[in-house]
């Protein structure tokens, strides 16, 4: 992207929406319009997965090491979050696409050690040092899987070898099966502020029709005693349009957890894709089928105005939070586009504009730190446009965009845009107020297809100038 001194040179600062140049690059916003009708339930044919590396440019295999080996000595200049992965589970659940390697793998009880040693790598000191880490999330996989002592040294190295911000927010991923609370007890002593339990639906028969085994007493007693753990924050996600999981059955879902009262709740739209089990099962019609797109665009308003009733406060499009010590920092910053610095067999972080993947497969990653090296099995360049994507992207999740920062760097932007808002608006899926972009309940939901539609528009921008230069 041109910047603001080389538009004014080139003299297309003031070009308004009617100006020969923008007429003549033109953007078509028409396939990103809403559909008439009901906003909530047909604004779109389905919701847009968001895939924000998306254009990236990859580094190919024989320069990956080099590549990397530069990148390591940046010295990272703004806060970013940090993520841990731990990639074993106790069986694969059907709608998940993260299931890589079972708890019984060999490698299960030296996992933390190999990790730990990649925290410690010499060659990467330059990356973790810098600015405060505003947090540290423990995902998986589930991390719960490794035992409570490994669990708690790995929880201790991470806190050492990062530059923690003083009451930085550091998650991990539970879950029922393997796991109780004496373990998470100890994590809570090794420093965890914050537990994450995936529950997708309180009812038994919508869990075990998703592979989990927990039954809904099972779960709640578990849930209960841990909301006691006054030391850490509870909060949990949910799963609306599953197979079996009808309005009833959402509500009750929603009441049990206003019940339970976690001080946070995730609320996500199923989304099934074609490598996930869920998916062939549907296809074979050996399960219940998932809720269509407009009954989830329903569960999603009943859930939003059912925890809004219940004084609970919208953070982002899908998390809600019933207590001031919940504060989501990690899912925000990453949906923000700051870095992360990413450790474990399969993780994903950022760094001086690249995007890296951490190696996946177990042997090859220890091999590879036993070199001293640090496994890595992907790095692509990151679009020259990714922080104002991550801008956007923010702003739609909370619930307010300032598109005063995008026309700052692109003065063509809101030129572009305007149409495409105007639809929107005049559809019911955003209100406007000057530079300022809300979207409503049903843009909400929509949200993954407003932020293609307004990323697309900003690269048309970028194409624009790559064009004309
Ligand atoms: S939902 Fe969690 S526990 Fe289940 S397969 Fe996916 S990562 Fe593993």
């Amino acid at each position: 992207m041109k910047s603001p001194e080389t538009r004014l040179a080139t003299g297309t600062r003031d070009e308004g929406p009617d100006s020969p140049a923008v007429a003549r690059h033109a953007w078509d916003p028409s396939p990103h319009f809403a559909r008439p009708g009901d906003p909530l339930r047909e604004a779109f044919a389905g919701r847009r997965p968001l895939v924000p590396w998306l254009g990236g440019e990859p580094v190919a295999a024989q320069a990956l090491a080099s590549t990397w080996a530069e990148l390591r000595s940046v010295a990272r200049t703004r806060s970013a979050v940090a993520y841990v992965h731990v990639p074993f589970c106790a069986g694969h659940c059907t709608f998940c696409g993260f299931y890589r390697n079972g708890a019984g793998h060999p490698s299960r009880a030296t996992y933390h050690a190999l990790v730990e040693a990649e925290l410690r790598l010499d060659s990467e000191r330059a990356l973790r040092s810098g600015p405060p880490i505003e947090a540290l999330y423990f995902g998986g996989g589930t991390p719960t899987e490794l035992d409570a002592s490994a669990l708690a040294s790995l929880i201790g190295s991470a806190r050492a070898q990062l530059p923690l911000a003083d009451g930085a927010e550091i998650t991990l991923e539970a879950r029922v099966l393997h796991c109780d609370v004496e373990k998470l007890r100890a994590c809570i002593d090794a420093g965890v502020s914050r537990i994450s339990v995936g529950v997708q639906s309180f009812d038994t028969d919508v869990r075990h029709g998703l592979g989990r085994r927990a039954d809904s007493t099972t779960l709640l007693a578990f849930l209960t005693e841990l909301r006691g753990l006054s030391r850490a924050a509870l909060v949990i996600d949910l799963i609306l349009g599953l197979p079996g999981q009808t309005m009833d059955v959402w509500r009750r879902d929603l009441e049990t957890c206003l019940d339970l009262r976690p001080d946070g709740v995730d609320l996500y739209a199923l989304s099934l894709h074609p490598g996930v089990p869920l998916f062939q099962m549907v296809q074979r019609g050996t399960c219940a089928p998932s809720a269509p797109v407009g009954v989830q665009a329903d569960m999603y308003a009943t859930g939003v105005e059912t925890l809004e009733r219940a004084g609970w406060e919208q953070l982002t499009q899908a998390h809600f939070a019933s207590s001031p010590r919940e504060r989501n920092v990690y899912n925000r910053r990453i949906k923000a586009g700051v870095d992360c610095i990413a450790f474990g067999a399969g993780a994903g972080g950022t760094h001086a504009g690249f995007s890296y993947v951490i190696e996946p497969d177990l042997g090859t990653y220890e091999e590879t730190l036993r070199r001293g090296e640090r496994p890595l099995a992907r790095l692509a360049r990151r679009v020259p446009t990714y922080e104002i994507e991550g801008h956007v992207a923010d702003g739609i999740e909370r619930g307010r965009l300032d598109l005063a920062p995008i026309d700052a760097t692109d003065r063509g932007f809101c030129a572009r845009a305007d149409r495409l808002l105007e639809q929107w608006r005049k559809a019911g899926l955003i209100e406007r107020d000057g530079s300022s972009v809300a979207p409503t309940i049903a843009g909400r939901f929509w949200q993954s297809n407003l932020i293609t539609g307004l990323i697309e528009c900003i690269r048309a921008g970028e194409t624009r100038e790559g064009e004309s230069s």
